[in-house]
């Protein structure tokens, strides 16, 4: 299929019948006048004065504990920039698709006219009875971390920024299954982050709580080196500044490091380069849609690499996808205040953990794939999966018990899965 077509093809996709991809329908019965008068007036009355008795019952009466907001205000869509809330819509809905898809969590997108940080927080935190969550999504960084971090010491409902913590979720299990085949240890790697933007800094964050020791990591922004001396950084890129005198650019950073982390633009890596990398080298070259340094280079130029892109054409593709419709399942299962550090952690094993496992025959069966096994070319496992909901959910479930954000239980684990599975 050509480009033009493929666009036209996509086009066409979201104007055909009903526009955009998502629809509100009715789950109760709505047969006959006496469903209605119980849908509606009188009977809705008896729900309304349950929940004006205990706050709670909302969740006992109303779609709240399965629904989560995908709110943006469109100034970091995709790879596309700050395009604006109406052109952030069709992502919006999209991830209203997946969540409903992979966990059955419904969806209300919200795209908001609103850039500064006092204004978004003020209007999300409104929001907090309508619904069970809150997935943030394509704000651009700095304002995404502030706007993340007062949400979530405000709300009393789990809030997750999917751009940030998504990708360090992903990225940091397919870190630790990379570490484990090239024989490498996360306490001992060498690291070199290109990108310093929302994505980067979560997921070097992600991987210091995973063990990488802040001294064996340099980042690199559109202009180069993060040091202390740079006046141009703010705070949170000054905690990655490094004291190391012996490097200046980001060919020599690259010299005997053992993994290239890549959150920022295509085509920024050379062959060379990953030749001057330590032996077994780990590439995770994530810019979206073009990678840092491709993946028939890359391999060309290391038979000995682990490459991982954010691309569904090659093997190991970083994708948000085997993350967030199951850390909020597992959040609005427990009725979480919170998805906290524990329950990121708790995501981040379990998708490890699944990738050891064996493949069953319908997820190779979904990838025309034959024998897909635990190895260079599969390090996480495939979003096909159909064992990603109960492991991944049970997990975040577990630790939001654990770590005391919950405020409800889950007992029968084995019924919870199966429950998932179905
Ligand atoms: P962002 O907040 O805009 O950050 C981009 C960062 O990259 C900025 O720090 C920018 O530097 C830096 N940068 C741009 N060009 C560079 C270059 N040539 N050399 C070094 N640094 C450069 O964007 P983001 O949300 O973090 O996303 C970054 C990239 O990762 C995008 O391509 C995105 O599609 C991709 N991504 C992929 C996945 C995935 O695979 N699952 C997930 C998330 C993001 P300045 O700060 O100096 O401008
Ligand atoms: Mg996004």
């Amino acid at each position: 299929m050509n480009k033009p077509n493929r666009k036209q093809d996509a086009l066409n996709y979201h104007a055909q019948g009903r526009p955009g991809k998502i629809q509100v329908v009715p789950t109760k019965p709505t047969n006959s006048q006496r469903d209605l008068t119980m849908a509606y007036s009188p009977g809705v009355a008896e729900p309304c004065l349950r929940i004006a008795d205990n706050t709670e019952d909302v969740y006992k009466y109303t779609a709240k504990g399965n629904l989560v907001a995908v709110i943006s205000n469109g100034t970091a869509v995709l790879g596309l920039g700050n395009i604006g809330p109406e052109a952030s819509k069709p992502v919006m809905e999209g991830k209203g698709l997946l969540f409903k898809i992979y966990a059955d969590i419904d969806v209300f997108d919200l795209e908001l006219n609103a850039k500064n940080v006092d204004e978004f927080v003020t209007i999300v935190k409104a929001l907090e009875p309508t619904f069970g969550g809150v997935n943030l999504e394509d704000i651009s960084a700095p304002t995404c971390f502030e706007i993340e971090t007062r949400l979530k010491a405000e709300m009393n409902i789990p809030v997750m920024h999917d751009d940030q913590h998504g990708t360090a979720i992903i990225s940091g299990a397919a870190l630790i299954n990379a570490c484990e085949i090239q024989g490498k240890k996360l306490d001992k790697i060498k690291m070199v982050v290109n990108g310093a933007g929302a994505a980067a800094i979560s997921c070097s964050k992600m991987y210091l709580s995973l063990g990488v020791q802040k001294e064996n990591l340099v980042m690199f922004d559109i202009n180069g080196l993060l040091t202390p001396e740079r006046t141009d950084l703010d705070d949170i890129r000054l905690e990655f500044a490094t004291q190391r005198k012996d490097i200046s650019s980001l060919a020599d950073a690259m010299k005997g490091a053992d993994v290239f982390i890549g959150l920022s633009a295509g085509n920024v890596v050379t062959a060379d380069m990953l030749k001057s990398m330590a032996k077994n080298p780990i590439v995770f070259a994530m810019a979206n849609p073009v990678p840092e340094i491709d993946y028939d280079t890359a391999t060309a130029a290391r038979k000995d690499i682990i490459m991982a892109t954010g691309r569904s054409d090659y093997p190991n593709q970083v994708n948000n996808v085997l993350g967030f419709p199951y850390i909020f399942r597992g959040a609005l299962d427990v009725r979480a205040t919170a998805i906290n550090e524990e329950m990121k952690i708790a995501a981040v094993n379990a998708i490890a953990a699944l990738a050891k496992k064996p493949v069953p025959e319908e997820v190779n069966l979904a990838y025309n794939i034959t024998n897909l096994k635990f190895g260079r070319d599969y390090i996480i496992p495939k979003p096909m999966d159909l064992r990603l909901i109960s492991e991944v959910s049970s997990a975040v479930a577990k630790a939001a018990i654990e770590s005391g954000v919950a405020r409800k239980t889950i007992t029968d684990w084995n019924a919870y899965g199966e429950e998932l599975r179905n």
